[in-house]
C-alpha cells in the first residue's frame, strides 16, 4: 500500500503542475501515470504550446483578462472561476518561468501575439513534438518533482477511487498490471478529458462521433470523470468541444492535422453544405464551425470555397496557414475557373454553391452581410467576396482536439455535487473540468491556461495556502 498526501490522476501539464506545487510547499505528492514510456504521448505532450487565455496574452492585467472571459462566456462561466483564472495567470507563467520553462512572442494567424512555449514547434505539416517546448516543460517538471521529494509512477493506471462515508481517501489502480490501492490525503482528477472517447463524443456531443477526425491524444478516455461521476460529482456542459475544422484527407493522412490550421480561411470564405448552401456563420470562428459541423447529419458533407484573392492572402497569412501547408501534406485542393464547374468537381450542387456565392458576394457589396441567412458577422473577421477565379475547394471534416465539460469544480478545485457541497478529498483540474467554456458560443478558455492555472490552484488549496483570488 503505498501512500501519500496527494495524488493526481494523470501526468500531463495539470497532474505535474499540481504535483510539483504540491511538493514546493511540503507535500508529498505522486503522479500516477497510466503509461510506461519515458515520454508518454499525451495532449500536453502534443500540444502546440500556444499559452492564452481567450486567445488573449495570459500577462495580460487581471482586469483585461476579466473583461475578456466575459464577455466572451457571456455570463454562463462561474464566476469564482473566471476570477480565478483572471487573478492567476501571470502568477502562472512566472512560476512556470521560474521551473525552467521558456516561452517566446508570436503573432499568428489571427494577428494576436501570443506566449508559446519555446522553443516553438516548427509549423509545418504534422504532428511535430519531440524537442519542441511542450515536450521539453514536461521532462523538466518530471525531473523538479524528483528533485523534490515526489514520484511520477508511470504504468499506474487507476481504476476507482476509495470513497468512503462520501470521503475520497485514495484509489485503486493496476500498477505494472497488478491492483494496488493508493492511499491520498487529496486525489486530484488530471486525466485530460475525454477527447478520444467515441462512445462517450457519441453521448454527449453527436450520434456521428465516428465521423469526426480526433486530434486528440489517445489517452484521453474520460476515467476521471466516470470515477468523478461514480463518487457523486457533479456533470456540466459535455456537449461542446475545442475543435478545429480540418482538412477531410486528415482522416487517412496525418500530415494534414494539427497543420495546416484551416480556421483563418474558413473565417474570410465561406463554408457549404453538400447541397451547396452555407449552414453556419464563419464569422463566429473555427471553434465553433468544427462544433457546427460535428452536429451536421454527415460531419464529413461541408466544403470550404473560396477565390484566388484569399489564397494568396488571407491563407497565407501566419505560420500555419493553408497556404502552402495543404499542398506540402498532399490535401486535395479543387481548382476550377468557375464554381459551377468547381462544385461538379468537388461533388456540391452546383445550382446550390452558384446561388450561395451570388447572394454572399451581393451581401458583402451591399454591406449587408448580417441580413445573409445564415448571418455573416464581421466584427471578429473580415468576410471576403468569393469573386476572383480560379475559385477553390477544400473537402471539409470536424476535428475534435479536447472536450470542455466534465466534473464541477470550486475555485479551490474541490469537486462539486449538484447540490454545491464537496466531495472531501477530491479535487480536479485541467481539461476534465467544467464550468468555464462552452456554452451556444462555445467559449474556448486554452487548455493550457486551465492545466497550468488550475494545477497551482488545486495544489494551494490543498496546502491550505492562501492564494490571490
Ligand atoms: C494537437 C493539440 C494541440 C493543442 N494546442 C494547444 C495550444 O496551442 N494551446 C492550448 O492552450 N491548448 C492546446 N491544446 C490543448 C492542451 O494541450 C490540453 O488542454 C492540455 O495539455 C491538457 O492537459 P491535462 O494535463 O489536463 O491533460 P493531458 O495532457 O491529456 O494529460 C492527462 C494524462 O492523464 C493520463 N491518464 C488518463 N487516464 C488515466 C488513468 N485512468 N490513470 C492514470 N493516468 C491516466 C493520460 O495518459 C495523460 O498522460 C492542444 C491539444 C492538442 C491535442
Amino acid at each position: 500500500m503505498m501512500d501519500f498526501d496527494v495524488i493526481t490522476i494523470g501526468g500531463g501539464f495539470t497532474g505535474l503542475v499540481a504535483a510539483n506545487r504540491a511538493a514546493q510547499l511540503g507535500l508529498r505528492a505522486g503522479v500516477l501515470e497510466q503509461q510506461t514510456e519515458e515520454r508518454y504521448i499525451c495532449n500536453s505532450r502534443i500540444t502546440t504550446g500556444v499559452c492564452h487565455i481567450l486567445f488573449a496574452n495570459m500577462k495580460l492585467p487581471e482586469a483585461e483578462l476579466t473583461a475578456i472571459i466575459e464577455a466572451a462566456t457571456e455570463g454562463r462561466a462561474r464566476p469564482d472561476l473566471v476570477r480565478a483564472m483572471a487573478a492567476n495567470s501571470r502568477r502562472a507563467v512566472d512560476w512556470l518561468i521560474a521551473e525552467g520553462a521558456r516561452f517566446v512572442e508570436m503573432v499568428m494567424g489571427d494577428g494576436i501575439r501570443s506566449l508559446i512555449l519555446a522553443p516553438p514547434r516548427r509549423f509545418r505539416a504534422g504532428l511535430d513534438w519531440e524537442g519542441r517546448g511542450a515536450d521539453a516543460l514536461m521532462r523538466k517538471l518530471e525531473q523538479s518533482l524528483i528533485r523534490r521529494g515526489g514520484q511520477l509512477l508511470r504504468g499506474t493506471r487507476v481504476e476507482s477511487l476509495i470513497i468512503e462515508d462520501g470521503a475520497c481517501l485514495g484509489v485503486e489502480a493496476l500498477r505494472d498490471g497488478a491492483p494496488v490501492k493508493i492511499n491520498a490525503k487529496a486525489v486530484i482528477v488530471a486525466d485530460g478529458g475525454f477527447g478520444a472517447n467515441k462512445e462517450m463524443i457519441r453521448r454527449h456531443i453527436t450520434p456521428a462521433a465516428d465521423r469526426l477526425l480526433s486530434r486528440s491524444s489517445p489517452s484521453a478516455m474520460g476515467d476521471g470523470i466516470r470515477m468523478a461521476e461514480a463518487a457523486g460529482a457533479e456533470l456540466t456542459g459535455l456537449g461542446e468541444f475545442y475543435g478545429h475544422p480540418v482538412h477531410r484527407e486528415g482522416l487517412s493522412n496525418d500530415k494534414l492535422w494539427p497543420f495546416p490550421m484551416i480556421d483563418q480561411t474558413v473565417n474570410a470564405a465561406i463554408v457549404v453544405g453538400a447541397d451547396g448552401r452555407r449552414f453556419a456563420d464563419e464569422g463566429l470562428g473555427g471553434i465553433i464551425m468544427s462544433n457546427l459541423m460535428a452536429q451536421m447529419d454527415d460531419p464529413q458533407s461541408a466544403s470550404l470555397i473560396f477565390d484566388d484573392a484569399i489564397w494568396n492572402g488571407v491563407a497565407k497569412e501566419g505560420p500555419t496557414g493553408a497556404n502552402p501547408l495543404i499542398i506540402s501534406g498532399g490535401g486535395s485542393l479543387h481548382q476550377a475557373d468557375d464554381l459551377a464547374a468547381l462544385a461538379d468537381i468537388a461533388g456540391i450542387d452546383a445550382a446550390g454553391l452558384v446561388q450561395t456565392a451570388a447572394a454572399y458576394n451581393q451581401a458583402l457589396a451591399a454591406g449587408t452581410p448580417e441580413a445573409l441567412d445564415p448571418p455573416r458577422s464581421i466584427d471578429r473577421f473580415a468576410a471576403h467576396p468569393v469573386t476572383e477565379p480560379p475559385f477553390y475547394a477544400v473537402p471539409l471534416c470536424s476535428g475534435v482536439t479536447g472536450t470542455m465539460g466534465g466534473i464541477s469544480i470550486d475555485a479551490a478545485c474541490r469537486v462539486l455535487r449538484a447540490d454545491g457541497s464537496t466531495i472531501p478529498g477530491l479535487y480536479a483540474a485541467g481539461t476534465t473540468i467544467a464550468g468555464l467554456e462552452g456554452g451556444p458560443t462555445v467559449a474556448y478558455m486554452g487548455g493550457l491556461s486551465k492545466a497550468f492555472i488550475l494545477g497551482l490552484l488545486a495544489a494551494e488549496a490543498i496546502a491550505g495556502e492562501p492564494k490571490a483570488e
